[in-house]
């Protein structure tokens, strides 16, 4: 059972008996058959297909110590960086097969932050986190679990702190703390996968000052938990889910995202991992926001795959794909495509080790993976908009194709090239529609894992600026204070590396070597 069937996690997320889901105002209870929620159910599921497809399952099982037996790397505790590369190569193979986003990634790096948080504090003398969070961790992989990771709160008033706020609940809090656990009280948004997902795990959103501390709080919880709502959210082109068509609404995998309320939830101590521990919140933000950041060169890399197929085969079925221009465009998209994919695998080569037997991205180098996808996604959209042409926006419906009075009609006047047919353009068409304007695409690429201004922040915290500038009024002849490191980047230990300072970074192995 340890690598679960596909069919499996079908079966364990079929039936909710506590939470409550409502996509579109009305409550679902098996989200395996929903319109609306099977295409991204379907899209999970291929995380599972992954472990036993024979072109994924070499990337994508993994020997675990935790239990001595090969899990599903989403389930899996980065032993190298190789491990970290292997998850971004994974992401790119996996969208190939979607064309969405599938999801499991989110609660795969909580678990990575977890392990990494929960051995820093072990250092600091707080051990029970981590003892709780590796019996936790033995679970999710013996069960194979299918994780939705949990960050953005609600907010409110986002110039103010969690405890500032006129709404309490703006932020997730601990309410009570009773001898066997936690009720905790709040809402997470934009929740990836959320309905789709056997275990929920929470973490706080932003750093935390000591008036904030009901704040600073991590848990996991089953989806499936009395005072659990899901509101699954809208989507472009969405209703055409519920047509029952083929062609139209790439019906059979999306992603979703929900706002998780959690109205008085009583979470287990056994499953709580940070418990008003405000001092790690900065660092914890920090780990998680790069891991997520790094995996983006991934999945986004294999959506811009797609477009990068689709683009080469509409140029063909209208006969314009030597001239010059298009083939100018292709490789403008390929160019953009690989830059993010190699910053995304530079993230994870280049990684860092905080603690003994952690493994964490290069925080510098994941976040500029994460500022590339804010910009390419779009102008990699645009350039297959414009080879596409204006059909894009004006195809006419897979039911006028299907229409025996249009059919043939349509036949004449949507072909191009012989070989290709009307049906081929409308697919095609529609594929680009639905991958390039989706969400993962274009809405999920600017704020999933971070809106752009954060990636910036970490810039000029990570980036040392006043090196940079000594070694350039040396070379301007400039009175200077230049003092050659031996390191090639100009960079500052992260808030992370300096609270673990005490521990040789992997860095600072190299460098004494
Ligand atoms: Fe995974 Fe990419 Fe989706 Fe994030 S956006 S969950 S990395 S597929």
């Amino acid at each position: 059972m340890t690598v679960r069937r596909p069919e499996e996690y079908l079966e364990a997320i079929k039936v909710r008996h506590k939470a409550e889901i409502y996509v579109m105002g009305q409550e679902v209870k098996d989200v395996t058959t929903n319109p609306f929620l099977k295409p991204s159910v379907m899209a999970f599921k291929a995380t599972y297909d992954a472990a036993w497809d024979e072109d994924t399952k070499e990337l994508a099982r993994v020997w675990s110590p935790f239990i001595n037996e090969e899990v599903n790397r989403f389930n899996h505790i980065h032993r190298s960086p190789e491990d970290l590369a292997a998850k971004v190569k994974l992401l790119r193979k996996i969208s190939h097969k979607i064309g969405a986003c599938f999801q499991r990634c989110v609660g795969f790096d909580a678990l990575n932050t977890l392990w990494i948080m929960t051995n820093i504090m072990a250092q600091k003398g707080k051990t029970e986190p981590k003892e709780r969070f590796v019996e936790y961790l033995k679970t999710v992989q013996k069960k194979d679990l299918a994780l939705a990771g949990a960050m953005t709160d609600a907010k409110g008033i986002r110039t103010l702190k969690p405890s500032q706020q006129p709404n309490k609940d703006a932020y997730v809090r601990v309410k009570e703390v009773r001898s066997d656990g936690i009720i905790v009280s709040g809402a997470k948004a934009n929740i990836t996968g959320v309905a789709a997902s056997e275990e929920i795990v929470a973490l706080p959103t932003r750093a935390m000052g000591p008036e904030d501390q009901d704040y600073a709080v991590a848990f996991a919880v089953p989806t499936d938990t009395e005072g659990i709502k899901i509101v699954v959210g809208r989507q472009l082109n969405d209703a055409r889910r519920f047509e029952n068509g083929e062609i139209d609404g790439l019906p059979y995998y999306y992603n979703h995202e929900g706002l998780v309320i959690f109205d008085d939830v009583f979470v287990p101590m056994e499953r709580v991992f940070l418990l008003r521990d405000w001092e790690y919140t900065s660092q914890l933000v920090e780990v998680f926001a790069s891991f997520h950041r790094q995996g983006y060169g991934g999945c986004k890399a294999g959506l811009g795959d797609i477009i990068i197929g689709a683009t080469y085969n509409l140029a063909k079925q209208i006969g314009i794909e030597k001239a010059s221009h298009v083939q100018d465009k292709l490789n403008e998209e390929i160019f953009l495509t690989e830059t993010m994919y190699a910053a995304g695998i530079a993230a994870s080569l280049n990684a860092v080790q905080p603690c003994p037997n952690c493994w964490w991205v290069n925080p510098m180098q994941a976040n500029v993976t994460k500022h590339l996808v804010t910009r390419f996604p779009s102008q990699i959209t645009q350039l297959a908009i414009d080879v596409a042409g204006g059909i894009l926006g004006t195809a006419p419906s897979e039911w006028d194709l299907k229409n025996p009075k249009l059919k043939e009609l349509l036949a004449k006047y949507l072909q191009g090239i012989e070989g290709f047919t009307a049906e081929d353009r409308l697919r095609m068409v529609r594929l680009v529609e639905n991958v390039s304007l989706g969400v993962a695409f274009m809405i999920e690429s600017v704020h999933g894992a971070g809106s752009p201004a954060a990636q910036r922040i970490m810039f000029s915290r990570l980036y040392d600026l006043n090196y940079a500038e000594e070694v350039a009024k040396r070379l301007a002849g400039m009175k200077n204070n230049a003092k050659f490191s031996t390191n090639a980047e100009p960079w500052r230990p992260s808030e992370t590396e300096k609270l673990v300072k005490e521990v040789p970074t992997k860095r600072q192995e190299q460098k004494s070597k």
